[in-house]
């Protein structure tokens, strides 16, 4: 009955999922309060009172129509929100026609790639890279090209995208603050990246769209600021949710920005509302986009994420582990100590603490620590991190 595409999938079912199924079957085993799961990129904390109080205010309120089909780019007044939101931040003219409302970033992705893939098509990803851009691309018939981050500082390295364009490249996906390293590409980085695009499209009369994936911008610690796509590359759409940023990922709300500048926008815009139905979405859930349009300037506490990743970072160091201390989303991405990240990962499986391998992220030899988990976790964590630390240093 299976199709052989879903039936090889489901033989190699995601790291992150493993891994959580691994820990809800210690937890049954152990007693929860001593297992260590440190593999979900599920936020932990409750979306802001705000966000509640709009809710329960929109349910109250008896608006009409607040159920029922509509445009498939979503509500016309949302998206005005978002659009004078977005001018606000950057100052580039873009109006509600640019902004299509989605089933979180995950909906969002898979609406642009249907929208521009012909078969064959290649998309760049920098690696280590969120592992579900892999099927989404294979979903439309597309190629992914990897184009490996520098080691020392988890930024593309331009010299290496300029090998990996070619003839058939479509489009470039980013994801900045990333999972899994919580790095912060630089805007020099970013600069770099678009000179190299641009030389490129020349020589082969192409035109790349640059996908930036921005799920994670809200959360930024040490007062840094997420450089701006839009205003860096004129030919990009930038798709995000609400999923990290309010602590909503169960309600599947988010939406696609199509640069007002980028090639034949219009037709980008129109292409992406058929897609948002063909695909079966039809709309993003009426009642939250309802709810983001009164909450855009609502925020997470991300103080509370900050001291954990200061207290992490800093026992894995004193333990001997070496990491980058990333300034966004909430991942810690260290060097495991021996060069077979699984082999790692399996081995702290006997503390109890679970974690995913690099492997799964396109990057072998690192493990993700997710410290979306509460801070007691993370405190009775440290003897079981100590133990393992113990067998490799
Ligand atoms: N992109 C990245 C980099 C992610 O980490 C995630 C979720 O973890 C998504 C997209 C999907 O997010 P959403 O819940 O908005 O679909």
């Amino acid at each position: 009955m299976l199709s052989d595409w879903i039936s090889a999938r489901m033989a190699s079912s995601s790291w992150i999922r493993a891994m959580f199924e691994e820990g809800e079957k210690r937890r049954k085993l152990y007693g929860a309060d001593r297992v260590f799961d440190f593999s979900l990129g599920n936020p932990d904390t409750e979306p802001p009172a705000g966000v509640i109080s709009a809710l329960k205010d929109l349910i109250n309120s008896h608006e009409p129509n607040l159920h029922k089909y509509m445009n498939n780019a979503g509500y016309p007044d949302v998206r005005g929100k978002i659009a004078a939101h977005i001018h606000q931040e950057t100052d580039i003219a873009i109006t509600e026609k640019h902004i299509i409302m989605t089933c979180g970033a995950a909906g969002g992705l898979n609406v642009i790639l249907k929208t521009i893939l012909n078969p064959d098509d290649e998309v760049i990803l920098f690696s280590p890279y969120f592992p579900e851009y892999l099927s989404y691309i294979e979903n439309y018939g597309g190629k992914t090209v990897v184009s490996p981050c520098s080691r020392d500082t988890f930024e593309p390295l331009p010299e290496d995208l300029e090998k990996r364009i070619t003839h058939s490249t479509k489009a470039i996906l980013l994801n900045s603050p990333n999972n899994p390293t919580g790095v912060v590409y630089s805007e020099k980085t970013l600069r770099e990246v678009a000179e190299v695009i641009h030389r490129k499209e020349k020589e082969y009369n192409i035109n790349i769209l640059v996908i930036s994936d921005e799920p994670y911008t809200q959360l930024v610690y040490d007062g840094v600021t997420v450089p701006s796509v839009f205003n860096t590359f004129k030919n990009s759409v930038i798709v995000t949710s609400f999923s990290k940023s309010l602590a909503l990922p169960g309600e599947r709300i988010g939406y696609i920005a199509i640069h007002p500048d980028a090639e034949d926008s219009d037709l980008l815009v129109d292409g992406m509302i058929l897609s948002n139905r063909i695909l079966g979405f039809v709309n993003a859930p009426s009642l939250f986009q309802k709810v983001i349009a009164e909450c855009l300037e609502e925020k997470i506490n991300t103080e509370l994420y900050r001291e954990r990743r200061d207290f992490l970072y800093n026992h894995l160091i004193d333990l001997g582990f070496t990491c980058i201390k990333p300034k966004g989303a909430f991942y810690l991405f260290p060097k495991a100590p021996i060069e077979d990240d699984i082999k790692f990962v399996n081995r702290a499986l006997k503390y109890n603490i679970l974690l995913v391998p690099g492997t799964g992220f396109g990057c072998p030899g690192h493990i993700r620590i997710s410290y979306s988990v509460d801070m007691s976790v993370i405190r009775r964590s440290i003897p079981a991190f100590r133990a393992l630390a113990k067998e490799f240093y």
